[in-house]
């Protein structure tokens, strides 16, 4: 599989799920959505080959690097076509973290802890339907020799 066909099949994993089984959005007003000109979702390897035309945002150099390529952010207006959101919204507030034995670990993303009231409540108040498909969806992208380095380095810039 390529880093684009590994994208596809982790965005299909959480196409129709949300971390509650309830619209978490009333929570909060949609937090996680209401970014600015200059914030986004980054972008996984190859998954800027969704947005070309694409009418409801844009992609904007990160101004770093993810994986030994430059990374990407994907900035909209606060909606969106649902069927092709990000990966990283999909995956929102998770996060996938490497213990020095190389296991990986799903774990609160502690950059949502900003925005996000869920993240209050620990990984265990996500419906578990959520977190086994973004499990999945961590797998299929480990399997992906550019989306693997991709998370690490995701994992050493952002670690707190
Ligand atoms: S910020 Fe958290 S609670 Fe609010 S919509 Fe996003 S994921 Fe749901
Ligand atoms: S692309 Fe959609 S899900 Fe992602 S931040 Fe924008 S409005 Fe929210």
């Amino acid at each position: 599989m390529s880093a684009y066909e590994s994208v596809l099949a982790a965005r299909s994993c959480v196409e129709n799920l949300t971390p509650l089984k309830t619209d978490c959005g009333r929570l909060c007003a949609g937090a996680c959505c209401q970014g600015d000109d200059a914030t986004g979702m980054l972008l996984f390897p190859g998954e800027e080959a969704f947005y070309d035309g694409c009418t409801f945002g844009r992609i904007i150099p990160a101004g770093f690097s993810l994986g030994g390529a430059p990374a990407q952010l994907f900035v909209c207006g606060g909606t969106c076509d649902r069927a092709n959101r990000p990966l990283a919204c999909r995956l929102f507030p998770l996060f996938l973290r490497f213990k020095e034995d190389g296991v990986t670990k799903l774990r609160i993303d502690l950059r949502a802890k900003a925005v996000c009231p869920l993240t209050d409540y620990g990984i265990r108040s996500l419906d578990p339907d959520f977190r086994q498909a973004a499990r999945k969806a961590y797998d299929i992208l480990l399997e992906d020799d550019a989306c693997a380095a991709y998370l690490r380095d995701l994992d050493d810039a952002f670690s707190l």
